[in-house]
């Protein structure tokens, strides 16, 4: 069968790694559709290929660090799918 399939997944803060809940939407393809923080004092962070999650006590210029670290991170992983 050819659906969605939403998920609950637990993922770490990316500043401070505190966990959060996360109802995560895939399409029948695993492509990240959309998520959404279930657990109190989270909220997602934009990314356009996984769920990401910061706790709302973090001042966004944290956040916008930790996200630019993630993605160098998640880049480096990922050079030697492409080629
Ligand atoms: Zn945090």
């Amino acid at each position: 069968m050819a659906e969605d399939r939403r998920l609950v997944e637990t993922h770490g803060c990316i500043v401070c790694g505190r966990l959060h809940s996360l109802l995560v939407v895939y399409s029948p393809h695993q492509a990240l559709i959309g998520c959404a923080v279930t657990s109190p004092g989270g909220h997602r962070v934009f990314d356009p290929d996984r769920p990401l999650v910061a706790c709302d006590a973090h001042p966004a210029a944290a956040i916008e660090a930790a996200y630019l670290r993630y993605q160098m991170a998640a880049g480096q992983e990922e050079a030697d799918e492409d080629e």
